[in-house]
């Protein structure tokens, strides 16, 4: 039998991590024959809500399920995780600045990089969900200089999921089918849903969604803007923000980064540029990504057009200048 995989959750009394904690312990995040024990981190406000969603994982008998963490201390949660998934953050509340907002968040971010570097596994792997989810895992990365940088990215396998589902939805195909999308740079508004290099898998082979929806104003317009404003969406019609596809990507993300993305198929991931396709190198920009053996690498040699390139471009310097925002906030 396998060792259990310590995978911390933080923010874990809220809504993500409700219906983030029992998909990791029903093995869908590292898989069916590998054991877990969770870590748990909230704030003290939350210790009392923190408490109730460990006695309810206790209820639910997973069989996977080795041990619980429930805490609000930082080093006892982060002492020996596998897998880091940084949840918890400040949200933003009406009347709130961009900046306070962000002040909040890299403070927060900044205690908890030292936490993960003292006290987690060697080889540990961060996934920032937290919004600004690229800019918190930039300056969890700047404070955690013995963590490779390799090992911290961010999510947008979400707003690649939701690419996904738009196009399984327009051709009425099963969203199985559909592939290699790409969510460019920054998980805001300013990200660029790209489907110039997106296929369907058809009984005669593959074909290009551009070939296949063949209706490009819908594709150059309302398809890229339903994509970037999804997360507005759900908060209209649910009266709260998404919650069930959030965690469900974050298993995507972690399981493709640790068991491997299919042949031929790449994902989206929020990672340290290394200025690939131009893109300025020092922030986590969202890129398509392949994964082998516990490790991802950039998608190499897809041709850009100007359309593309403009949005690229785009969305690297809303992130340059979040980067930018978020140092004057820590001086
Ligand atoms: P959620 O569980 O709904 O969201 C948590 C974070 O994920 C937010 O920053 C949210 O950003 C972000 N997020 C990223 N992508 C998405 C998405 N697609 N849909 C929705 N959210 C997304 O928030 P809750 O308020 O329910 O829970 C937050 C938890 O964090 C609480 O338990 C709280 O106690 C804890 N917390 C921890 C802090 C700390 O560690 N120091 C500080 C403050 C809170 P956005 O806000 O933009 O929606």
């Amino acid at each position: 039998a396998k060792e259990p995989a310590r995978v911390l959750v933080t923010g874990a009394a809220g809504q993500i991590g409700y219906a983030l904690v029992p998909m990791i312990a029903r093995g869908i995040m590292l898989g069916l024959d590998q054991p877990v024990i969770l870590h748990m981190l909230d704030i003290p406000p939350a210790a009392e809500a923190l408490n109730g969603v460990k006695m309810e994982l206790i209820d639910a008998a997973f069989p996977l399920l080795k041990g619980i963490v429930a805490t609000t201390d930082p080093v006892e949660a982060c002492s020996g995780v596998n897998i880091a998934v940084m949840v918890g953050g400040f949200p933003r509340k009406e009347g709130m600045e961009r900046k306070d907002v962000m002040s909040k968040n890299v403070s927060i971010y900044k205690s908890q990089a030292s936490a993960l570097e003292q006290h987690a596994a060697p080889n540990c792997k961060v996934l920032l969900v937290a919004n600004p989810a690229n800019t918190n895992a930039l300056i969890l990365k700047e404070f955690a200089p013995s963590i490779p940088e390799k090992n911290i990215t961010c999510l947008t396998r979400l707003d690649h999921n939701r690419a996904l589902g738009q196009i399984s939805e327009r051709l009425q195909v099963p969203v199985s089918d559909v592939k290699n999308v790409i969510i460019w740079g920054n998980h805001s508004s300013s990200q660029y849903p790209d489907v110039y290099h997106a296929s369907v898998v058809t009984g005669a082979g593959e074909k290009a969604v551009r070939q296949l929806v063949a209706d490009d104003a819908w594709l150059d317009g309302e398809f890229i803007t339903t994509v970037q404003q999804r997360g507005a969406a759900i908060i209209k019609a649910r009266k709260l923000s998404s919650a069930l596809s959030a965690a469900s990507s974050a298993c995507d993300h972690i399981r493709d980064w640790v068991l491997g993305t299919p042949k031929g198929t790449w994902v989206s991931m929020g990672v340290y540029s290394d200025g690939s396709y131009d893109v300025p190198p020092g922030i986590i920009y969202s890129y398509p990504v392949t994964c082998e053996n516990g490790s991802w690498s950039i998608v190499q040699g897809l041709p850009i057009n100007e359309f593309s390139r403009k949005k690229l471009d785009a969305t690297a310097n809303e992130l340059v200048e979040e980067k930018a925002l978020a140092y004057s906030c820590l001086i």
